[in-house]
């Protein structure tokens, strides 16, 4: 019921008799087959500037999108998530449809979970929870920890984590701000700062490291998430780096992994698409063409040649587009391309030790209070990216 008074609040204007459909995104459809699918006029896609064309592409297969019907069956609305804070909102405005780029309304939700293993941490989370992005979020967290192994039946885990709701259902990633192992009397813990994982002492565990895919000129564009634009009166993103290169430079794999997509993508053109450890997924868009022999499935090296700098797509220029994802959520490469872990010092650190300090006290009292989160029903706003996009 609650989902119902939510989505009338997003869909501005509705007749009486108007009625709603939640579908799923289906695979290989680009937001331009849609349009032509639904027989809505294609130039809502061909006047879309650069960065819309670019946002366009994101749409994820097997997202969850909502169209709004008239009583004759007519389409009259639709919102299509891209990402986690931004939404396509189509609409009718006198008589002629357009498309407007706006925030998703989420609520978010701080939630602790205290609970005895029985089988293995991920399988206890999941039947605790239903949540299978949190005890994917979880395994990520402790790969550089406790050897989990080692568990015995009866020992406690306890999770204070962050869960967004749109619509009054779960969706998008999961946060967990700190995770608690105790087993042989001994309490570990992991704890999420600045998109980080680290031990109590401030070091930074088993992060994931990438190289720069290409040896550029310059950054002509950076990583942004929502933004509002005064100018064009438009909310924005830009979920990538843009590096400016010849055409024709090799463009490389920041990190080992698997190709998972290969052929044009929308405003993005040629794209490459690579899973890595950890549910990490890069991007590499605007190439001019692939490496010899690239195709979906295979293995690839850190540094080995995918493809080359180009211009296609909508683009200004010749250069690399470089998206960086987790769980399919779009994050800033400019975190995560290092070439080595780091301990925090200083009064980084100190303020590391007071931030963990007070989590470890609400730890201890979700401990005492055997604290357990209401179970997910309906929980599916986590996809497996090899399933989706292989
Ligand atoms: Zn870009």
């Amino acid at each position: 019921m609650i989902k119902w008074v939510y989505l009338w609040l997003v869909f501005l204007s509705f007749s009486c008799a108007s009625y709603l459909e939640e579908l799923k995104w289906p695979k290989g459809e680009t937001f331009l087959t849609f349009l032509e699918k639904n027989q809505l006029p294609l130039k809502i896609y061909y006047t879309l500037d650069k960065e819309e064309q670019e946002l366009a592409a994101e749409i994820i297969a097997g997202v969850k999108y909502q169209v709004l019907k008239s009583e004759d069956h007519q389409l009259e609305q639709v919102l299509i998530p891209i990402g986690e804070e931004l939404q396509m909102h189509l609409k009718k405005v006198n008589n002629e449809f357009v498309m407007e780029i706006t925030p998703i309304v989420v609520q978010e939700e701080k939630r602790s979970l205290a609970i005895e293993i029985q089988n293995s941490p991920y399988l206890d989370i999941i039947s605790a929870t239903n949540n299978y992005g949190l005890a994917n979020e979880f395994a990520q967290s402790f790969k550089g920890g406790v050897n989990l192994r080692n568990l015995q039946k009866g020992d406690k885990l306890v999770l204070l984590f962050q869960q967004k709701r749109r619509l009054g259902k779960p969706f998008g990633s999961t946060k967990i701000d700190v995770s608690m192992l105790e087993t042989a009397k001994k309490q570990h813990y992991i704890f999420y700062y600045k998109e980080n994982y680290y031990n109590q002492k401030g070091e930074e565990l088993d992060s994931f490291l990438l190289t720069k895919p290409v040896n550029y000129t310059r950054i002509s564009s950076v990583f942004t998430q929502k933004r509002w634009h005064p100018v064009l009166k438009k909310y924005r993103a830009h979920l990538g780096i843009d590096y400016a290169a010849p055409t024709g430079t090799p463009v490389r794999s920041a990190g080992n992994g698997k190709v998972i997509f290969v052929g044009t993508k929308g405003g993005y053109g040629k794209t490459i698409e690579v899973a890595h450890d950890s549910s990490y997924k890069t991007l590499y868009a605007h190439l001019n063409g692939f490496a010899k022999g690239v195709r979906g499935g295979q293995g690839i090296k850190q540094g080995q040649v995918i493809g080359y700098v180009g211009n296609t797509g909508m683009s200004t220029g010749p250069h690399l587009h470089f998206g960086l994802y987790r769980s399919n959520v779009a994050i800033n490469p400019a975190s995560v391309v290092k070439m080595a872990k780091s301990a925090l010092g200083g009064k980084e650190l100190k303020e590391f030790m007071r931030y963990s300090e007070d989590l470890k006290q609400q730890v201890q009292v979700a401990l005492q209070n055997n604290e357990l989160p209401l179970k997910e029903e309906n929980f599916d706003a986590f996809y497996p990216l090899e399933k989706i996009q292989s």
